[in-house]
């Protein structure tokens, strides 16, 4: 079986230096590719990096919402760069309305023009969503989208828009964070989602599943406790349980719609 992580962030600083022992394991654990997506342009040269060392590396360079205060002037020119380097996908970018004290102001603008990009390139894009879902839907109804589909990370929507948003072309990946018992409206609505358009995501090094599924506990520099990205075929475990279907289709259905957004073998 070959399993698709579909957004970590295996260029994380918490990881301390530890990306190629972390890749082995993956590998051992049957993970054939997996979307490692940068945050800000202060990490794209480490997410162009790993990819440049490791097949299994699908690189995705995007200004994500937390961080779209630290633009550059020339940050759109910087991110062309990247995309032309290795075109894998663009993300993590989004809309971020729960975050206290980050301003709303200017997300739409930067979410946006990465959206041109990606549109433009029909590259994936890999979009993280809190609390802000009817403008995220406003938004790309409205504006041109990447024909291949785009990629809606730790779907945590209401699921009466699954319809909606997969008529917008999206794919809803689901994080080891939704298995977690309290957590049940999360893996509820994902069982509106269309069997086609089903991924499967570890979001590592954050997001770390309930500790009698974490199969691989992984301690950070500070104590804290992390996510290891081969969790991830605990994760297609737990949602193959959750949805009642055998874990071998699953995964071959996950495989095929990972292939058909984010390309290659
Ligand atoms: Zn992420």
């Amino acid at each position: 079986m070959k399993f698709y992580d579909a957004h970590n962030h295996l260029q994380d600083d918490r990881f301390a230096g530890r990306q190629s022992e972390l890749l082995a394991a993956c590998a051992q654990a049957g993970v054939a590719r997996m979307v490692v997506n940068g945050a800000c342009e202060s990490d794209w040269p480490q997410v162009l990096a790993l990819a440049r060392a490791n097949p299994m590396v699908l690189p995705s360079f995007g200004y994500h919402p937390w961080y779209v205060h630290e633009r550059t002037p020339d940050w759109q020119k910087n991110l062309e760069t990247f995309l032309d380097a290795i075109p894998g996908a663009v993300g993590e970018i989004g809309l971020d309305r729960w975050k206290p004290e980050l301003p709303y102001a200017g997300q739409e603008e930067v979410f946006l023009a990465q959206l041109r990009l990606a549109a433009e390139r029909n590259l994936p894009v890999s979009i993280h969503c809190l609390r802000a879902w009817g403008q995220l839907h406003d938004l790309l109804r409205d504006h041109s989208r990447p024909a291949r589909g785009l990629v809606l990370h730790s779907f945590g929507g209401p699921a009466e828009m699954v319809p909606a948003l997969a008529r917008l072309g999206a794919y809803f990946s689901f994080p080891g964070y939704f298995l977690h018992e309290r957590k049940l409206r999360q893996r509820e609505a994902f069982k509106a989602v269309p069997p086609n358009r089903l991924l499967v995501e570890t979001d590592a090094p954050d997001q770390l599943l309930p500790a009698e599924r974490n199969l691989h506990p992984l301690t950070g520099a500070e104590g804290r406790a992390l996510n290891h990205p081969a969790n991830l075929v605990a994760v297609y475990a737990g949602l193959a349980e959750f949805l009642g279907e055998k874990l071998e289709p699953f995964a071959a259905c996950v495989a095929e719609n990972f292939q058909r957004v984010f390309g290659g073998g």
